[in-house]
């Protein structure tokens, strides 16, 4: 297991990314909506149905806007609303969590690095586990893909231990198991290997109770790597952006999660679905937030992460958006979530 915080100064050294001029908040995280330019008339078209404002949140009304298309809906049913007794008996630590949905740029990797900050400010103990070959959760946590003596491609394929691989962050209480570009030959390696679904859950069974929560960034495919972080976790947070063609793909991904839990992993439940990249001036976004809504009912987090450029700019500086810009707003959203999907639990399993 990693010690606490082990030489931590000494690693700071090597992995802050160097210092570039960091933009002012305050025209970042204005909370006035935007007024709208009105484009020139030569200008190309523009699709109002996605930049149209919501009529409460915005004085620049837009005469003779398209409306907005209907949101493709979900394609699976919706969840039944689980008893009390089931969300407390639910609620032990420790858990072992992944960040999943096979589609790119949904903000799995944000979430989990965010998720996982915002947990750790909490109190608890958090590994957030690399496992996309893009090495995006390493980077944006301040981890050197240059610099990591073993990644999580070692604890699968390697069988080394976990806690040799797991390297502290900037954040108390949170650390990480990085990932390398090697990863991205695991999915096929691990073909041909024996019980190959469940390498990740028998890896990751010696570290489980050094941490309250474990987050598995998943990568945006539905392949071994994947199920691997499915077969290892208790819950499923799906994040969902609220776009067009969000909720495509989700009964994909909701199927293979039910063929995960009845061939794998019997425990395996989806804990919530958290709806990112809100813009509140889209009428898009007020749709695909009710259609999910309606549809998912109480496993949507009532937390919904605003769309801000602060948030996207934490990763350039290896900096989780709660300590990029502690006070923004997607720095109040993560905190939020984190309270949602903790539930302020300090109950241990056994
Ligand atoms: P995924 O891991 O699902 O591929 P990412 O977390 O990498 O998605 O996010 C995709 C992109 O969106 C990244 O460039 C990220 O910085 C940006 N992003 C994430 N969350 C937000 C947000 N709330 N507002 C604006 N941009 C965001
Ligand atoms: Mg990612």
């Amino acid at each position: 297991m990693a010690t606490q915080e082990p030489d931590r100064s000494a690693r700071r050294r090597w992995f802050r990314m160097p210092a570039s001029p960091r933009p002012e908040p305050a025209q970042e995280e204005s909370e006035a909506p935007v007024p709208l330019e009105v484009p020139p008339v030569d200008a190309p078209p523009v699709k109002l149905d996605t930049i149209a404002p919501a009529p409460v949140d915005t004085a620049v009304a837009i005469p003779d806007a398209e409306p907005a298309p209907e949101p493709p809906a979900p394609e699976t049913p919706a969840f039944p609303e689980p008893t009390d007794e089931e969300v407390a008996a639910s609620m032990t630590l420790p858990r072992v969590i992944s960040i999943a949905n096979q589609k790119g740029g949904v903000v799995k990797t944000t979430t989990a690095v965010n998720l996982g900050a915002a947990l750790a400010e909490i109190g608890y103990r958090v590994l957030v586990v690399d496992l996309d070959p893009q090495g995006n959760a390493t980077t944006g946590l301040g981890i050197s893909h240059r610099n990591v003596e073993g990644s999580i491609y070692d604890v699968i394929m390697n069988d080394t231990p976990v806690d040799d691989c797991v390297e502290p962050t900037s954040v108390k209480n949170l650390f990480v198991c990085p990932a390398t570009i090697d990863l991205a030959g695991a999915e096929i390696e691990l073909v041909p290997a024996f019980s190959r679904e469940l390498k990740l859950k028998r890896a990751l069974q010696g570290a489980r109770d050094d941490y309250d929560f474990t987050l598995i960034d998943c990568p945006p495919s539905l392949g071994l790597l994947t199920v691997n972080g499915l077969a290892a976790s208790d819950d499923v947070i799906v994040p969902i952006q609220c776009e067009y063609y969000a909720l495509e793909g989700l009964g994909q991904l909701l199927r293979n999660v039910a063929l995960v839990k009845s061939n794998l992993n019997p425990e395996l439940e989806v804990r919530g679905i958290v709806l990112t990249m809100y813009d509140a001036r889209t009428r898009l976004a007020v749709q695909v937030e009710a259609e999910v809504r309606e549809h998912f009912g109480p496993k949507v987090y009532r937390t919904v992460v605003p769309r801000t450029v602060r948030i996207s700019e934490g990763p350039s500086f290896g900096e989780p958006i709660i300590v990029f810009d502690p006070s923004s707003r997607g720095a109040i959203a993560y905190r939020e979530l984190a309270k949602e999907v903790s539930r302020g639990t300090s109950r241990r399993a056994g």
